[in-house]
Order: C-alpha cells, then structure tokens, then sequence
C-alpha cells in the first residue's frame, strides 16, 4: 500500500477522542476523501494551524479500500486564507463554498477544474473583492465544472438566438424567448446585462472574472438566476446561505463578531 501525496482542502474537521481528528479533504488528484489522523492533537497543539477547516494543505495518506477511513500521515498547511478568518461575512460565504462543493462531490471522483475554482475562490475571497461578487463567479465556475452551465447563447427551448425580451428558467436549463417563457411553468425576466456578465464570466478564470464589472441591478438579477438553478440542479438547503443574508441584513452580528476578535 503506497503513501501518496497530494494537496487538498480541508472541507470538514472532527475531533475524535483527545488526541485525533477525522478529516473530509477535496484533494487536487484524489477527489473527495474521507481519513483519520492520529495522534498530534494533544502532544503537539503547536501544529493544530495546521489542521483548521478550509486550509490548503499538502497531505500524505493511505489509501485504504476496505475501510471506511483512509489514513492520513501529514498535513501541513500551504495556505491558510487567515484573511477570511477575521471576517465573519467573508468566513461565511467561505464556509458556503465549501457546503457547496461538499455537497457535488463524491469520494475519489477526480475534478481538478473543481478544485482550481475552490482555491481560486478562496484566494480572492482573502483579498479585497466584494464577497458576494465572488460567489456569483464561483457558483457559475463550479456548475460549469460539473456539466450544468446554463445555456445562455440562445433560447434553451426553441434555439432562437435574437431576441429582445430575455427570460431564465432553471428547470429548461437557460435563457428563454418570450414565447417560450410563456409556455415555462417556471421563469423570470432577466437583462442582456446580466446575461453578458455570466457569459463573461464562464470564458476567463476567476481571478480574472473578479475584475468584470457589473451593474448592481444585472448583480442582483444574476444572483437570483444562479441561486434558483443550483436550488433545482444541486440543493436548496444551504445552512450557510440563510446566515448570509442575515448578516448582510444587520450589520449588528459583524460588530458582535469584530468586539470578539
Ligand atoms: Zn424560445
């Protein structure tokens, strides 16, 4: 049973007795994996920076197939997104990314451009962007990298490409014409503006896509677009999304949050 090496991010922490952790880690190379670390809680809390959720970490571990747990030998942090930490609004859409790609996963199903869209996401999300910029990149970037890019080029129904009013249903997988949107049970209007922006935003990398820049009406059109197609194609029950809105609603949780600090 070789060792092998990867890195990955760490998507779920648990602490298993005084002196261990069960980790849930999206690696570059292995996908999804679940696997136990032992011993280096207690006799080395020195190195417990290591061990924090959402890190980036380089890992050593065996893979083991019979058994429900891998075996995880090392796990240092390469990069630790400490900017995110201080940020209770930034923290929170962290730990929404992090929900998300937990949630289109499965152990050991390979998606490296997955992996490159969460680490990018989570780079940027340690900078300056407006977060909730960020999240409408990063959710189009990973359905984009599961097979469930919106079709935004021409009506998802008929094919028409020209047309002025422009309608978005998440279960016809795009935008509509008028005409099809009046035969779409589900559908709601949406400008040339935002369907521009997403289209942009699917041709470059996310570093890149933080730049573009976006009426705060096509943001808000864009946001509703994504958050009912990844309702249909994915899930609509985000612990983390909820949480969102409230603190971008009062803005009394982040001084309670900052007074901790
Ligand atoms: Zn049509």
């Amino acid at each position: 049973m070789p060792v092998l090496h990867d890195e990955g991010i760490i998507l779920r922490k648990y602490s298993v007795r005084e002196t261990s952790y069960i980790f849930v880690i999206f690696t570059k190379k292995h996908g999804k994996i679940r696997g136990t670390l032992k011993g280096v809680r207690k006799p080395y809390p020195q190195f417990a920076g290591n061990f924090e959720m959402m890190n980036r970490c380089g890992i050593s571990f065996y893979r083991r197939k019979k058994k429900a747990l891998d075996l995880i030998t090392g796990c240092e942090a390469i990069e630790p997104f400490l900017n995110i930490r201080k940020d209770i609004l930034r923290l929170t859409y962290s730990n929404y990314f992090i929900e998300l790609i937990d949630k289109i996963t499965v152990e050991y199903d390979v998606n490296e451009g997955l992996y490159t869209c969460l680490s990018e996401a989570l780079r940027e999300l340690s900078g300056k962007t407006n977060p909730k910029h960020i999240a409408r990149i990063f959710e189009l970037k990973i359905l984009q990298s599961i097979g469930f890019r919106p079709r935004l080029e021409q009506c998802a129904r008929c094919g028409e490409e020209k047309f002025s009013d422009i309608f978005f249903s998440a279960p016809i997988g795009g935008i509509l014409c008028g005409h099809c949107a009046n035969q779409a049970l589900v559908s709601l209007k949406i400008s040339r503006g935002a369907v521009n922006f997403m289209k942009k935003i699917l041709e470059i990398d996310i570093s890149r896509a933080t730049r573009v820049n976006v009426t705060r009406e096509s943001a808000i059109e864009t946001e509703k677009a994504l958050s009912a197609f990844i309702d249909y194609y994915i899930d609509s029950s985000f612990n983390t999304k909820k949480f969102i809105d409230d603190l971008e609603s009062d803005k009394n949780i982040i001084l309670d949050f900052v007074s901790t600090l």
